[in-house]
């Protein structure tokens, strides 16, 4: 107790709080508000990550606190997934299933985006009958196991093995992923625009040549929009731009506007078979919990209400522009969702380092640490966005001016 009081918050930090890498950015925030973050001395910072594409309408609106507050004054944990029926859960799901096309009308709600992979595997399953998973090389679909063994990296993946059986990787937007669907295939899991590779934006021809295979032989696509989902791309799922339509969608981050929230979707046909034989085919306690889903409703009424989705074009054409610099050797992305490629690992990561000191908020990706990630909150203004261009820009030349052997 005595050694607890004389460690501060940093060294609590390192020592209580479990920590999976060696270089967390460790600042103390104390405050989040639109596109900007306050750290304990009273320091700005410009999130242009929006919390790993979370925060699409940007940090603690006003009014999703609201909903929160009303929420949690009225009930929170009440009973087990899908007993009682909890109202902030089915007018979501009822306003998801309503933008979204006809198959894709039943919600299954889990806490985050991993245990929406996990259901949707089990989904493939109990539907098929079938076990065989195909995925992508360098894809990222949560840390759980049934999300690591179809994670795109035997680096990540080695260490935790045994994971699932029969799980075939290939090359995003690589005809061979096409050519290995047969009808002993499950289902097929990608991402209509693949994350973690950078950004790398699905070809519409590689995508519906997936969709008709799966459609000849029986497989399920699952589609995984848990970054790309609620308007970062420019509409409201890649999906709709890809003209593709999946037969079960995963989505999360900003799912929850803020909150703790992921889920798959599918038809009622097919999330039917996890209601017999067995009995309880997807079982969890927090899932869809009543004030997530409060506070994500609202948080998807702002954004579509508010039109926000709209301003995507003209901001992304604006980022285009200002992100000139010769040390960015490509820029790669979609909507408001980009990767800056950099010579090398080291001058991506040092350049992230000093955006951060100069108060501006992004990362590496992880199967591409020589970029650094574009993504900021949908709400972000023109004025805002050339002040975070700014930064960036300054920083890549402190850094050069610092560090020449790295230009
Ligand atoms: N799928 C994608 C594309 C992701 O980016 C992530 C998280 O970064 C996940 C799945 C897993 O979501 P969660 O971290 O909520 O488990």
């Amino acid at each position: 107790m005595i050694l607890v009081k004389a460690m501060n918050n940093r060294q609590l930090f390192l020592q209580h709080v479990a920590q999976t890498s060696e270089a967390p950015i460790g600042i103390e925030m104390v405050e989040a508000a639109g596109v900007t973050l306050t750290d304990v001395h009273g320091k700005t910072y410009t999130d242009f990550i929006a919390g790993f594409s979370v925060c699409n309408i940007g940090h603690s609106h006003p009014e999703v606190v609201k909903a929160v507050q009303e929420q949690a004054a009225k009930y929170m944990h009440l009973i087990v997934y899908g007993e009682f029926i909890e109202s902030p859960q089915v007018q979501y799901a009822s306003l998801l299933a309503g933008h979204l096309p006809n198959n894709l009308d039943c919600v299954y709600f889990t806490s985050s985006g991993a245990e929406a992979t996990e259901g949707a595997l089990k989904l493939a399953k109990r539907v098929t009958g079938k076990t065989k998973i195909i995925a992508c090389n360098k894809a990222y679909h949560g840390s759980t196991q049934g999300a690591l063994s179809v994670m795109g990296d035997e680096y990540w993946r080695n260490a935790f093995r045994p994971l699932l059986p029969e799980v075939y990787h290939f090359n995003y937007n690589d005809h061979a992923l096409i050519d290995a669907i047969d009808g002993t295939v499950a289902c097929v899991i990608v991402e209509p625009v693949q994350a973690e590779s950078g950004v790398t934006v699905g070809k519409k021809e590689w995508l519906a040549a997936i969709r008709k295979k799966c459609d000849e032989h029986c497989v399920l696509l699952i589609f995984d929009e848990i970054q790309s989902g609620f308007g970062r791309t420019g509409s409201l799922f890649a999906f709709e731009q890809m003209g593709v339509v999946p037969d079960v969608l995963l989505v999360g981050k900003a799912l929850g506007g803020g909150m703790p929230l992921g889920a798959f979707i599918s038809s009622h046909k097919l999330m039917s078979t996890l209601t017999v034989a067995p009995v309880l085919g997807h079982i969890t306690t927090f899932g869809g919990h009543p004030v997530s889903c409060a506070a994500g409703k609202k948080a998807f009424e702002i954004l579509t209400e508010q039109k926000w989705i709209d301003t995507v074009s003209a901001k992304s054409e604006l980022l285009k522009t200002l992100l000139k610099h010769p040390a960015i050797v490509q820029m790669q992305g979609i909507g408001l969702w980009f990767s800056l490629q950099f010579t090398s690992d080291a001058l991506a990561q040092k350049v992230a380092h000093t955006c951060v000191q100069n108060g501006l908020i992004t990362d590496w990706f992880l199967f591409a640490p020589d970029r650094i990630r574009v993504a900021p909150p949908l709400i972000i203004t023109e004025a805002e966005i050339r002040a975070a261009c700014a930064i960036i820009t300054t920083s890549i030349d402190q850094v050069l001016l610092e560090h020449p052997e790295l230009a």
